[in-house]
């Protein structure tokens, strides 16, 4: 017998922007897909009209685009199983209610909300810590078992709303076979009769969820711990339809970097770091949330640093292209154990791509931020800046913002280095070694470093005595990349006007 393509989907709801734990489950869903040569599917959960956000199901599209796990059937992705939106599916649920109810697995529920306050009331009253319509409350409530057939009958003809409810087996114990997790058996007095059908027309998540799942062939359900109380209630769906379930696996929780509760959507702006992927304007509220693509980070950053957040290779490898965590990833390695996310590691994954990126590709990223600033420069001359700042910076704005040197000369002059080094016959030494810069043909780094070491030499001075003050003559600054690179880079003229305006500066300034 051959085996079963694999089809996984990620399947959020759209009422916001994507958390990136949410960013997490899909791109877990995507390695998996294409580890076993299957399919990553979009599937827009949309039930919930109340819920419904103008914009949210677009931004999940870009984020996921952005991100570079682009699904192979969704809403204007294509496939043959779609529609992929629910609100979209809508006329095809109420078939499977009915199956339910016929075969005796769901029943009609005429409770008005009064009603039902009221049996919860009632419930607290005489002790109940979690008062529920279940398999011993429905019995004194007003539902398709309570009623005669008649009866049923003639409340569904005039009219009077209803939903459709699952009727939870009494006492019996559910297994639910988790990849991640292993056996979780729940018994079903803890459940509840979850309504499938709401008197709106809509199905739930529950039955929606479950119907898609199985009418697009979905062979794993990846999603997050918080879905993981549902599985019990969805097994029984399966069994009620006389469906094979999928293979369930519940991701662990993403926490806040103190490792105190799960990371929310309000933790990001308010800790100083972005939790979602893209920046996010709520356009009921226009709250503006901040996104790692506008904060300056490499999608292939983002996405290699999530990928190891609740997942580990079994090796000390860090750096993995999505290539590679194709090739790595399984579930089997996926852990139980929530993951602590840690912003300062979010930025060292991204501080290594930068630093791995050719030099002329990050001249192209840093332009704009260059010109942000006022300057324009030469893609070569870029591409110089970039390799020495490279090593230096964390996002590409950091190259240019961080080295006002490479675009102007310095107005003023870092005050600890000039305090701690600039003697009395400071000057003097800088205007001698001035003048052996001006005599180099070839203002290359090597030729400098040559010229300058023969100089520390021939005047019998030390490094530390005048390698900081050059520094600081022709950046202002006391730390910074290779001095002769950075001079190279700037040039003869204008490496030698800055020393000789600065000696004069400091000169004054000391007299
Ligand atoms: N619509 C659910 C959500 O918003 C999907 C849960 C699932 O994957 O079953 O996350």
């Amino acid at each position: 017998m051959s085996e079963k393509r694999v089809r996984v989907r990620f399947a959020p709801s759209p009422t916001g922007p994507l958390h990136m734990g949410g960013v997490r489950t899909a791109l877990y869903n995507y390695l998996f897909a294409k580890k076993n040569g299957g399919d990553f599917l979009l599937r827009i959960e949309d039930t919930d009209q109340t819920r419904f956000v103008p914009g949210a199901e677009a931004y999940i599209r870009e984020a996921l685009e952005w991100c570079g796990i682009v699904p192979d059937e969704g809403p204007d992705y294509g496939g043959d199983m779609g529609p992929y939106r629910q609100s979209e599916r809508k006329e095809m649920y109420r078939e499977y209610a009915d199956r339910l109810v016929d075969a005796g697995h769901a029943y009609f529920a005429f409770d008005t909300p009064e009603e039902l306050t009221e049996m919860r009331e009632r419930l607290k009253k005489a002790g109940s810590s979690s008062p529920q319509y279940n398999a011993i409350t429905r019995e004194s409530m007003r539902n398709s078992l309570t009623l005669s057939k008649d009866d049923t009958d003639a409340l569904i003809a005039d009219g009077v709303p209803y939903v459709i409810r699952f009727k939870m087996p009494r006492n019996e114990e559910v297994r639910v076979h988790d990849a991640v997790r292993g056996w979780v058996v729940v018994n079903t007095h803890q459940l509840d009769d979850k309504v499938l059908f709401k008197s709106d027309g809509m199905p739930t998540y529950h039955l929606a969820n479950i119907v898609d799942d199985h009418t697009m062939e979905i062979t794993h359900v990846i999603r997050g711990e918080e879905w993981l109380p549902s599985a019990p209630l969805h097994v029984l769906l399966y069994e009620a339809f006389g469906w094979e379930a999928p293979v369930f696996a519940h991701l662990p929780l993403l926490l806040k970097p103190d490792g105190n509760g799960k990371l929310s959507k309000r933790d990001g702006d308010r800790l100083g770091f972005p939790v979602f992927p893209l920046d996010w304007t709520d356009p009921a509220t226009g709250e503006k949330s901040s996104g790692y693509r506008e904060r300056g980070y490499f999608p292939e950053a983002f996405i290699n640093m999530l990928a190891l957040l609740g997942w580990n290779p079994g090796t000390p490898q860090e750096i993995f292209s999505l290539e590679e965590l194709v090739a790595a990833f399984s579930i089997e390695r996926v852990g139980k154990a929530g993951a602590k996310f840690d912003p300062d590691k979010a930025k060292w994954f991204n501080q290594q791509y930068l630093r791995s990126a050719p030099d002329a590709e990050l001249a192209e990223e840093v332009a704009p931020y260059v010109k942000a600033l006022g300057h324009e420069k030469s893609p070569e001359f870029l591409a110089e800046m970039c390799r020495l700042m490279k090593e230096r910076a964390s996002f590409i704005r950091e190259m240019a913002e961080n080295g006002p040197y490479f675009f102007a000369a310095p107005t003023d002059y870092d005050e600890k280095t000039v305090k701690k080094k600039w003697k009395e016959q400071t000057a003097h030494i800088m205007r001698k070694l001035t003048t052996e810069f001006k005599g180099v043909e070839d203002f290359s780094a090597i030729n400098l470093e040559n010229v300058f070491k023969s100089f520390l030499e021939k005047e019998g001075v030390g490094m530390g005595a005048v390698l900081p003050n050059l520094r600081v003559l022709v950046t202002g600054e006391g730390m910074g990349p290779g001095m002769f690179d950075v001079m190279s880079l700037l040039g003869k003229a204008e490496s030698v006007e800055r020393i000789e305006k600065g000696i004069e500066k400091l000169e004054n300034a000391a007299n």
